[in-house]
């Protein structure tokens, strides 16, 4: 079986005026389908195909480009899909505030942290929140289509939240402006999700 674009759940104009339709539409069809179709050619008839994207993911060698830039670029995105969403759903709280009081002090501080692994990831890539198991939440982030799930390639811990960095989510709208695409991002974070993906991790 391969892998398949996973529906947003939303229009690609929903998430405007911070993340305009164009760019939505693009990032969709074109970036995350040809990550999809990339990784299921690479992986055809090899004993990776047929596992799942986070067993792809955890057991991966990095050395195989084909597949770390791929499988990559299809769990990052999927991801990315599911912690937008168009009214900016819930607030940060229980479990997940108080982790995140404990790590930075404040929420302000936080999106601060985060803000800045965004901006100082130089090229392309992602930043991260990850969790790990005993509930510590860290901020880290990875380059091109890596992540923390990957092999040595970050201690960060599981991701509950990630932001696309690359010049394509954000260049039609903000051109060289990643910091005001950044700012955006907290207008259309979905937190019921990101607590969710926290409480995934502790239970
Ligand atoms: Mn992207």
């Amino acid at each position: 079986m391969s892998f398949e674009l996973p529906a947003l759940g939303y229009a690609y104009d929903a998430l405007e005026p911070n993340f305009d339709a164009r760019t939505m539409e693009i990032h969709h069809t074109k970036h995350h389908q040809g990550y999809i179709n990339n990784l299921n050619n690479a992986i055809k008839g090899t004993d990776l195909e047929g596992k799942s994207i986070e067993d792809i993911l955890k057991n991966l060698d990095m050395n195989n480009l084909a597949v770390r830039n791929n499988a990559g670029g299809h769990w990052n995105h999927a991801m990315f899909w599911k912690i937008i969403h168009p009214e900016n759903k819930g607030r940060l709280s229980g479990p997940l505030a108080e982790a995140i009081n404990a790590a930075f002090g404040s929420k302000e501080a936080f999106m601060e942290k985060f803000a800045a692994a965004a901006m100082s990831r130089f090229g392309s890539g992602w930043a991260w929140v990850s969790a790990s198991k005993d509930g510590k939440v860290d901020i880290c982030s990875t380059p091109n289509q890596d992540n923390p799930l990957m092999p040595g390639s970050s201690s960060c811990g599981t991701p509950i939240m990630g932001l696309d960095v690359w010049e394509h989510a954000y260049y039609l709208n903000y051109q060289n402006r990643r910091a005001d695409y950044i700012a955006a991002f907290w207008n259309v974070l979905n937190w019921n999700v990101v607590e969710a993906n926290y409480e995934a991790i502790i239970k």
